[in-house]
């Protein structure tokens, strides 16, 4: 069985901030909370969520021969951007490079590594791209608990975090050890949610929450919407901006996720912009996943209302 220790020493040399492995089983655990989230829905109209839950709960049908599932951590604390800060404001990890590509990359890499000191595998890397429960899976690997906010929180590196697996037919001894749930009687996140859409701790209704509203429903902002927004054209941060856990958390160097633009940018000179010149800006950013359309709909609308 490959030692743990080593693999997590190989995703540190990669540049991940945390490594953990857990066994590849089905999420017995899983299933009715995830049902009951889908019976409220609280989904919206994030439909795919209602399709390959069996593969969604069992990574050895999501990768037939599996054996370990090992989770990984990139964080995107690296410091404030006025595009964070000031209205109309944009998610601290939409301003930087897709990490979809970025995290992918990383974890080909890790792949490759892995084969090259352990002998030929299979396995699939994802992120955020495929059905798979990556919260359970960090947590099981022992690289946090799942805050009130829904969000991972890792005791050192907080929430601010992108979680990507790679799902392997080797067996690789899992983590021993399982972080506690440190929320304790803090409820800064549910306090602090504009629109309550943190309705039980851990649990989100989507058609409240300004992340779904607008990045990933495709109906039009109105303009009787906008100032439930509080400010936010692409996705929301509130209820990880108050968690205690990120005031303390450690800032990471992300010289290899920086986009110069953002550093220049304001919300409002980017609603400014032409439709070819934000794809050719913007094309490889989160930014992208809304749209121009949608992204300047929403500045707009919050211009003419401070202009009223
Ligand atoms: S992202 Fe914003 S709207 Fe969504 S739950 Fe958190 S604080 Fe509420
Ligand atoms: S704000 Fe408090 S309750 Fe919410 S996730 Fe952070 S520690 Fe937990």
């Amino acid at each position: 069985m490959i030692n743990v220790d080593d693999v997590k020493r190989i995703a540190l040399d990669i540049g991940f901030h945390a490594c953990g492995v857990s066994r590849a089983e089905r999420l017995d655990n899983q299933e009715a909370l995830f049902s009951q989230w889908l019976n409220h829905q609280y989904h919206a109209t994030m439909g795919y969520m209602e399709r390959n839950i069996d593969l969604r709960l069992d990574p050895t049908k999501l990768v037939p021969g599996s054996k370990s599932v090992i989770s990984l951590l990139l964080s995107y604390n690296t410091g404030d951007l006025p595009v964070n800060l000031n209205v109309p404001r944009i998610a601290r990890y939409a301003s930087r490079v897709d990490y979809h590509t970025l995290m992918k990359k990383m974890l080909w890499e890790m792949l490759e590594q892995l084969r090259r000191n352990y002998g030929n595998m299979n396995g699939r890397a994802f992120v955020d791209s495929a059905p798979v429960m990556e919260r359970e899976w960090a947590v099981r690997a022992g690289l946090g608990w799942i805050g009130k906010n829904s969000n991972l929180i890792n005791r050192g590196l907080g929430s601010y975090v992108l979680i990507g697996e790679l799902i392997v037919d080797v067996e690789i001894e899992p983590s021993n050890y399982q972080e506690r749930n440190r929320c304790g009687s803090c409820s800064r996140c549910m306090d602090a949610c504009p629109g309550k859409a943190i309705v039980a701790p851990g649990v989100v209704d989507a058609q409240k929450c300004i992340s779904y509203i607008t990045i990933e429903r495709k109906e039009s902002l109105c303009e009787s919407e906008i100032d439930s927004l509080n400010g936010w054209c692409f996705g929301c941060d509130i209820c990880q901006e108050v968690c205690p856990w990120n005031s303390k958390a450690e800032v990471v160097d992300g010289a290899n996720q920086e986009i110069d633009i953002f550093r220049d940018i304001s919300g409002i000179s980017l609603a400014n912009l032409g439709k070819d010149e934000f794809a050719f800006q913007f094309g490889s950013t989160p930014l992208a996943r809304a749209g121009y359309e949608k992204i300047k709909r929403a500045i707009e609308l919050m211009e003419s209302k401070n202009k009223k």
